[in-house]
């Protein structure tokens, strides 16, 4: 078994939803979830990390690709 270490998968960035700087957790690659508001956010990084709202759709469509 793989040692899995939790606090690897947790960045503290600033949730576009909840407008505050809360802990994220991986859930895919570039996806995360807002701890607080349960956003998932999509992050970009262009010089510097964003955070973007992602519909469930998109998600979807992001897992369904991974599938391929
Ligand atoms: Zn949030």
């Amino acid at each position: 078994m793989k040692n899995f270490n939790i606090e690897s998968l947790i960045v503290y960035g600033l949730c576009p939803s909840c407008r505050q700087m809360a802990p994220l957790v991986s859930i895919l690659k570039n996806i995360y979830k807002c701890t607080e508001c349960e956003e998932e956010l999509e992050q970009y990084v262009n010089g510097v990390i964003k955070y973007l709202p992602m519909s469930n759709k998109k998600l979807k469509k992001e897992l369904i690709g991974k599938n391929k």
